[in-house]
């Protein structure tokens, strides 16, 4: 039985450009319109030698994205419950939303220890979203692209004491 690791946050914050990218494999579908992942995608994963399993949660289309519909709520609930830690993962470009500060208050009181990881971390328009990631107040984030595929050694060493 592998650690579980989730990957939790909003809508098009970069979960399953990440999740593809620790699988190694194409199987979360990854779009532009926010929340395209319509159902839980579960991988192997394989991180500079951790072993785990990692789930993308999942969000889905005609929902209004600035609320947080039932579904998701229940969907990353399950998975969070189930985790050893859970991947919060935040858009660095974007900054922190309404909907970010409404997740954070669910993984606050959630019994799973919470990694925070501010996405799209490449380049200068991500110093303010960085900086309003640490004020959610899960400590520093991680800084990662999981498009360009950076940070994944400071995930690694974030991870590392939960799985
Ligand atoms: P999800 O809804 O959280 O699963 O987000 P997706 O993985 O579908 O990504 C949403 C959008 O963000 C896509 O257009 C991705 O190409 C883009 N994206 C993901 N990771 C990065 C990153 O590290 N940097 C930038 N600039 N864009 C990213
Ligand atoms: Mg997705």
């Amino acid at each position: 039985q592998l650690p579980i690791v989730a990957i939790v946050g909003r809508p098009n914050v970069g979960k399953s450009t990440l999740f593809n990218r620790l699988v190694g494999k194409k199987l979360a579908l990854v779009d532009d319109r926010p929340g395209v992942t319509r159902d839980r995608r579960e991988g192997d994963a394989h991180l500079l030698g951790l072993d785990f399993r990692v789930i993308d949660t999942a969000g889905y289309e005609d929902e209004d994205p600035d609320t947080l519909p039932g579904r998701m709520r229940r969907q990353t609930e399950a998975a969070v419950s189930e985790a050893d830690v859970a991947l919060f993962l935040v858009d660095a470009r974007a900054g922190v939303m309404p909907l970010d500060e409404e997740i954070a208050r669910w993984l606050r009181s959630s019994d799973t220890p919470i990694v925070l990881a501010a996405n799209k971390a490449e380049g200068r328009a991500a110093e303010q979203g960085i900086l309003e990631a640490l004020a959610l107040g899960f400590g520093d984030p991680v800084q990662l692209s999981a498009e360009h595929g950076e940070g994944v050694g400071d995930l690694f060493e974030a991870l590392l004491p939960y799985i």
